[in-house]
């Protein structure tokens, strides 16, 4: 079985698309408590400026280690593992928001690569067809693919993510995803130990726009052929949002037949 026993990419109030007072590590573990979790991870919006320039103006602007760094050390979770992590950017220079000599500071690295709402920041203007975008997608999976990075405590978040197409056809996009350099790129992942990420939030907007299911598997069935671990994320910015993981997640998890092979597991402290 694959359990439904963690939840690895949530914001507290840290993150400014939150800015929930109720988003507070304690309420997050108790939550995680009561539903018997092994493990959570905090992954506020990260950009570690001023080590590496360039959120100036963006959704990241004083997002740095010291803000995301705020309410440490985390409580103690006792049987839940609470892990001190970030979701950082990769812009559309191909810079990563995260300086190598502090990836030390998380013990979970999320890397977001279709935020292709932030037009500019993320994305070029000219990627604007499905076709490019879901070209842009694979292109800076293979640059990430490319870094230095720990990789056993990475994940690659939301693959189906509406953000990459918010106001067209997102369904097109992920139909147009290349099969044979996804294939690739999904088994340099594999290979490198890094989880990918089922995003609830995601599969569940997805559902509400009329994604076809099998739209919305499509490259989580090629990331499974390839040898991929996933792990579940309710990427939750308000308390409603966590529900999402007890919810629908042993859904999806049976949809593209799952078992405990398949679970990625954070390393041990
Ligand atoms: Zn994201
Ligand atoms: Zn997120």
């Amino acid at each position: 079985m694959f359990s439904i026993d963690h939840d690895l990419h949530c914001h507290t109030h840290l993150s400014g698309c939150s800015n929930d007072p109720e988003q507070t590590p304690e309420n997050l573990l108790a939550f995680a408590t009561a539903h018997g979790y092994a493990a959570m991870a905090f992954t506020d919006h990260f950009w570690d400026a001023p080590a590496v320039p360039g959120s100036e103006g963006t959704y990241l602007d004083g997002c740095g280690l010291e803000h995301v760094s705020a309410d440490l050390p985390l409580p103690d979770g006792g049987p839940v593992r609470l892990v001190f992590g970030c979701e950082t950017e990769l812009s559309s220079a191909r810079v990563l928001g995260l300086a190598p000599e502090h990836c030390d500071r998380f013990g979970f690295i999320v890397i977001p690569p279709n935020h292709f709402h932030m037009t500019g920041f993320v994305r070029p203007a000219e990627c604007a067809t499905a076709e490019r975008r879901a070209e842009l997608l694979v292109s800076r999976l293979e640059t990430v693919l490319g870094m230095s990075l720990p990789w056993e405590k990475v994940g690659i978040a939301h693959l189906n993510c509406g953000l990459m197409f918010a106001d067209g056809d997102l369904g097109a996009v992920l139909r147009a995803v290349p099969e044979d350099r996804f294939r690739d790129a999904m088994r340099g992942f594999a290979e490198r130990g890094a989880g990918i990420e089922l995003n609830m939030a995601s599969f569940d907007a997805n559902r509400r726009r009329g994604v076809s299911p099998e739209d919305a598997l499509r490259l989580f069935r090629f990331a499974r052929d390839e040898g991929c671990r996933f792990y579940l994320a309710s990427d939750a910015h308000h308390p409603a949002g966590l529900e999402l993981v007890p919810g629908i997640a042993s859904e999806i998890v049976d949809a593209l037949d799952l078992d405990a092979r398949h679970v990625y597991r954070l390393p041990e402290p």
